[in-house]
């Protein structure tokens, strides 16, 4: 029996992890076993990624280090979907190519390159969930996160990987979801998603 894959994209602060966790206990509470994962991963190359080791290294070449760790993620994700779980991602393909495709000092990356160095490595997800949300409002939450601010967390930069993610949405059918809301009815909208393919 396969699970059903579910992805989770969105702008820092939208709220991704918070609903991955809240729609894995609604999830989990029908009996339902659901597995959450994220990316970049923390293992591996997801790892080496999050621990800034990689130092100051091209657009290029970050990318290509999250599509290896979405190689090696996508064979776990493949193995957990063969035991019959959900599996809840928090971040997928889109992220690469919203993220890296948008100009962090002046270093943007070509999106049609971006998308194409991806499309060996990725699983096909059910559905993909943008919870979409004003950047200044997202940044504000993760203001109060008390987590470090990392270099992507700024206003113009988050405003263009938005409107990237946006065009994703149209071209790929993901399901768009305002995530300005409390966290109780950004769940119900997500759990209305999630019903139609669990
Ligand atoms: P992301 O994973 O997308 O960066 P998080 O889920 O970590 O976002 O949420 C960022 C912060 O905002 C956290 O402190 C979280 O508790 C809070 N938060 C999440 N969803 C909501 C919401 N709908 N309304 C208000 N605050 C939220
Ligand atoms: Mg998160």
């Amino acid at each position: 029996m396969s699970g059903v894959f579910i992805v989770f994209e969105g702008v820092d602060g939208a709220g991704k992890s918070t609903a991955c966790r809240m729609a894995a206990e609604a999830l989990r509470a029908r009996g339902i076993q659901t597995e959450v994962t994220a990316e970049p991963t923390h293992e591996g190359i997801g790892a080496f990624i999050r621990s800034g080791s990689a130092g100051s290294i091209s657009q290029r070449t970050e990318s290509l280090l999250f599509v290896a760790d979405r190689n090696d993620h996508t064979e776990r994700i493949a193995r957990m979907l063969d035991s019959g779980a959900t599996v809840l991602c928090d971040r997928y393909f889109a992220s690469t190519v919203a993220y890296q495709s948008a100009g962090l000092a002046g270093d943007s990356t070509d999106r049609d390159w971006l998308i194409s160095i991806n499309s060996d490595f990725i699983g096909r997800p059910d559905v993909t969930i943008l919870l979409d949300i004003d950047p200044e409002v997202g940044l504000g939450r993760v203001d109060t996160r008390g987590e470090e601010v990392s270099k992507f967390e700024n206003l113009p930069f988050l405003r263009q990987v938005r409107e990237n993610y946006l065009r994703l949405a149209r071209e790929y059918g993901f399901q768009v979801v305002d995530a300005s809301g409390d966290r109780d009815a950004v769940l119900a909208e997500v759990m209305a998603i999630i019903d139609r393919v669990v």
